[in-house]
């Protein structure tokens, strides 16, 4: 079957080109958008079919190996992988994997390596697994309004970058889920954990859309 997943890390070599196999001519006679996905690639996973264009999964899997201490099995290299941050750019960037515009971007960092990535949300779920859709849509909830809540994944994020200290995020978990009941210092003290997170990532933004212009990309 040409659409194992990449999971089992058989048919993965240290190389890119290694990875290649023969694509089922009939099926890819039926589906235009999986020609101009697989040409060139072939490679066999199925996460691929939809995404459409611009995808390159192969070289994503490259660049992540790349940068990690595990250059051969898959599964176990992705798990060296974290979201150590996340922001949106208003400028377009480019994924790891040769898709734009990325505006939604995951700062992953190795574990073992201390390496960094920076992977667009697409494909940072897709291929890598890694919950980074909930990241982004806490953050933006309550960018929109700082009286919602973030989740406990953003949380934990943000405790982990400092942002905020374990006791706050302790005190925001305790009482975040509450419709009912929640006191107004509860809620003053949620709002201004939202608002420090929002200014916050509203800096590294502008400080990476900085560092990627200093790129010259
Ligand atoms: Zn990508």
């Amino acid at each position: 079957m040409p659409e194992d997943d990449e999971e089992g890390g058989k048919s993965l070599q240290s190389s890119s080109r290694e990875v290649f196999r023969p694509i089922d001519e009939r099926r890819y006679r039926i589906d235009g958008q999986r020609e101009s996905a697989t040409i060139g690639y072939g490679f066999n996973n199925s996460g691929l079919m939809d995404m459409g264009a611009g995808y390159n999964f192969a070289q994503l899997q490259q660049e992540i190996f790349n940068r990690s201490s595990e250059k051969v099995d898959w599964t176990l290299c992705k798990n060296e992988w974290r979201v150590h941050d996340i922001y949106r750019v208003g400028e377009e960037q480019v994924c790891l994997c040769g898709h734009h515009p990325i505006f939604q971007i995951c700062e992953l960092k190795n574990e073992v390596t201390r390496q960094r990535a920076d992977v667009g949300n697409v494909c940072v779920q897709k291929f890598i697994g890694l919950k980074s859709k909930r990241l982004f849509a806490a953050l933006k909830r309550v960018e929109l309004d700082p009286t919602r809540s973030l989740n406990k994944e953003a949380l934990e994020l943000y405790t982990h970058l400092r942002v905020i200290g374990a006791q706050d995020a302790e005190e925001y978990l305790s009482f975040y889920r509450k419709r009912k009941g929640v006191s107004e210092d509860q809620m003053k003290f949620k709002v201004a954990i939202n608002k420090k997170i929002v200014a916050y990532a509203a800096k590294k933004a502008a400080d990476a859309a900085a560092a990627y212009r200093a790129l010259g990309k």
